[in-house]
């Protein structure tokens, strides 16, 4: 089977990478799902893919709690923004050690254990195969990394955006408040304004819109999944 997508990229929220609720509170990380997601990301470029990968901050900060924390807003965005680069790191240990090669690149420059973001360069990593973590968000606060993952998904010519998230899809209604709810196989972005639908924040979700970018929202945690979505089966939700 050939894979119907050259160029994905994989939006993983932060969120995703938690572990378990012990004594201490959450895990930020959970090493074994973060193993699981590197073999499923292994397999599709062995199938050909080319990957390139934002991964979010939420497991670790979140900048938009000024009420509740005292800090400046765009203070803890860049807060979140170093906890992207944290997680991203994460990631990028557990590919290397699966024996896939990889680039990590921070939008906020930190040459020690990043390659700023230059997108000609990135691209190059891409072409040779090598998996492309873009870290740091888009670099400015009051963005998202949904934003960030949209931004970069265009600028590198991705055939696509995969946000990876814990349900399988856009539902009529929230599928864990509303039993009745039902899944859309294939939506349009007007259809989603007009439904009144959260795919992505707003400036993410425009970006997309207006850049004729599909998106396609899944279940990462279901093994096996990121395959048949490169391979086109009718899996989560295509919004296009
Ligand atoms: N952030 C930002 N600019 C960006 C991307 C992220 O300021 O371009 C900050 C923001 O504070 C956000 C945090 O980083 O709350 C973590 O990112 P996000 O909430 O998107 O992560 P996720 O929900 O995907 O885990």
């Amino acid at each position: 089977m050939t894979p119907v997508y050259k160029r994905i990229l994989l939006k993983l929220s932060g969120e995703a990478l938690m572990g378990e609720e012990s004594s201490n509170g959450y895990e930020p990380m959970n090493h074994a799902i973060i193993a699981q997601y590197a073999r499923e990301i292994k397999a599709v470029t062995e199938a050909g893919v080319e990957v390139a990968l934002v991964i979010g901050g939420g497991n670790i900060y979140r900048g938009m709690n000024e009420a509740e924390t005292g800090i400046e807003r765009a203070h803890g965005d860049y807060m979140g923004m170093l906890a992207t680069v944290i997680n991203g790191m994460a990631v990028q240990a557990a590919l290397e050690r699966d024996g896939v090669f990889t680039r990590l690149q921070s939008a906020i420059k930190m040459e020690q254990i990043a390659e700023p973001y230059i997108r000609r360069r990135a691209i190059r990593h891409l072409e040779k195969h090598r998996v492309v973590i873009f870290g740091a968000g888009t670099g400015n606060p009051y963005f998202t990394t949904d934003t960030a993952g949209s931004l970069r998904a265009i600028e590198i010519k991705a055939d696509v955006i995969l946000k990876g998230t814990r349900v399988d899809g856009i539902y009529t209604a929230d599928p864990e408040k509303d039993p009745g709810a039902t899944k859309f196989e294939t939506i349009t972005f007007r259809e989603c304004i007009n439904k009144n639908l959260k795919v992505m924040d707003m400036t993410a979700f425009t970006l997309c819109m207006e850049n004729n970018l599909p998106i396609i929202v899944f279940d990462m945690n279901k093994p096996g999944n990121l395959m048949r979505v490169v391979m086109g089966e009718q899996v989560g939700t295509l919004v296009k």
